[in-house]
């Protein structure tokens, strides 16, 4: 996408990072979308409410409630594999609206004792969608909690994990491919102090974690990176401790590859990354492979598996039928939003679900890939 300077908005954030940029010089990508997303102050999760029709962007449980309803059954069955522990907790990892949890819940009232065992537990960090969350589940369960980050999380006791579209909002670093090496990209200034894409002089030769070898000769395409580290080491403490398992669905490719896909979107349009600081959500698409490899060997791995494939192996189809009969005035929406969740040009293709199991744990349901062809990017 072009940088029109016409369309630049002067943000509180972009003042702040032109000043930092002036005195210490470039940030990385990843410092970027950390600042951006997560500035206690400006950053656009801290403050706003940004899913949904009036928001900037809709979301598979705000299109669907079948979507948090079959995650809620998947948590059930997930439940029973572990042996149906009386005390657990159900974490869901960025709530947004709490509209996921609060379908879920309500479909999974019907497994006599999930919810009774279930302590909710939402990592999140925005105020504005806590109070959301609150207003959304505390009718549903008077059991809920909410902590920053997933190593708060009790590793004590069983738990079950999902996050729909959480990894994307995780900041990724990206470097520009050169012979014999790659430049760290970076947000730096032009003269008239505008912010602009620049890259690091020094060249760096695999970094921490990408497998330069594999792009050599790409020179000139970006690669991207996302930090999971802590992430992962907070996962790993449940799925090694009491015992875990965990779903996260979100756009992305199944195998790593160049490309720059960081994105900005402000008010369901597209529009370059360095327009609006903080006023706009900033996500790159999920490298699964990369992702998968900071479980190997610590865990059992499912998928990815398409969220067509996914959604389809735990009976969307059956599910909104059923949802259609007994609302017949509703049925012809209910059918459209179903078909947009299962689109196999849209999200049914391009977002991705997998599971992370500790190693005890059979293989999670819906998982299995069984159409590797279906597998788009
Ligand atoms: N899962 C929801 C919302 C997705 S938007 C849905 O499908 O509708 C991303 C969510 O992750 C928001 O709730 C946001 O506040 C939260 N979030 C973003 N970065 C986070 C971080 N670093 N830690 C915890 N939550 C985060």
């Amino acid at each position: 996408m072009t940088y029109d300077p016409q369309e630049r908005r002067d943000t509180p954030l972009e003042r702040e990072l032109a000043t930092r940029i002036r005195t210490e010089g470039p940030i990385s990508v990843a410092e970027y979308m950390r600042i951006c997303l997560q500035d206690p102050a400006h950053g656009y999760y801290r403050a706003r409410s940004a899913i949904g029709s009036r928001g900037d962007f809709i979301t598979a449980p705000e299109i669907s409630q079948v979507f948090g309803e079959l995650t809620g059954l998947w948590c059930a069955v997930v439940w029973h594999q572990m042996g149906a522990p009386k005390s657990f907790s159900l974490v869901e990892l960025g709530p947004g609206r709490g509209t996921l949890m609060a379908d879920a819940l309500r479909a999974a009232r019907i497994v006599p004792g999930f919810l009774e065992a279930a302590e909710v537990t939402l990592v999140e960090i925005s105020d504005a969608l806590k109070a959301e969350q609150r207003a959304a589940l505390s009718a549903v369960t008077n059991s809920l909690r909410w902590v920053e980050s997933v190593a708060a999380v009790d590793s004590t006791r069983p738990a079950i994990l999902v996050g729909n579209e959480f990894l994307d909002a995780l900041p990724a670093r990206q470097w520009v491919l050169a012979d014999g090496g790659m430049h760290e990209r970076t947000v730096a200034l032009d003269e008239a102090g505008r912010l602009i894409f620049s890259q690091a002089d020094t060249l760096a030769t695999g970094g921490p974690c990408v497998p330069f070898d594999r792009f050599r000769g790409g020179a000139g395409a970006i690669v991207e990176w996302r930090e999971v580290s802590s992430l992962a080491r907070g996962l790993s403490a449940l799925l090694e401790g009491a015992g875990a398992a965990a779903l996260f669905i979100d756009y992305g490719h199944v195998e790593t590859a160049p490309g720059d896909t960081l994105q900005a979107v402000r008010g369901h349009r597209h529009e370059h990354p360095l327009c609006s600081p903080g006023e706009a959500d900033l996500t790159t698409h999920v490298d699964f492979e990369a992702f998968a490899g900071a479980f190997r060997g610590r865990c059992g791995i499912d998928g990815p598996v398409t969220q067509a494939e996914f959604l389809g192996a735990l009976g969307i189809v059956e599910r909104a039928s059923r949802l259609m009969s007994t609302n017949p005035g509703q049925a012809g929406q209910i059918e459209l939003a179903v078909a947009r969740l299962m689109a196999p040009q849209g999200m049914g293709a391009r977002f991705k679900a997998i599971g992370l199991r500790s190693m005890h744990l059979p293989p999670l349901p819906g998982l299995v890939s069984v159409d590797k062809t279906a597998r788009g990017t």
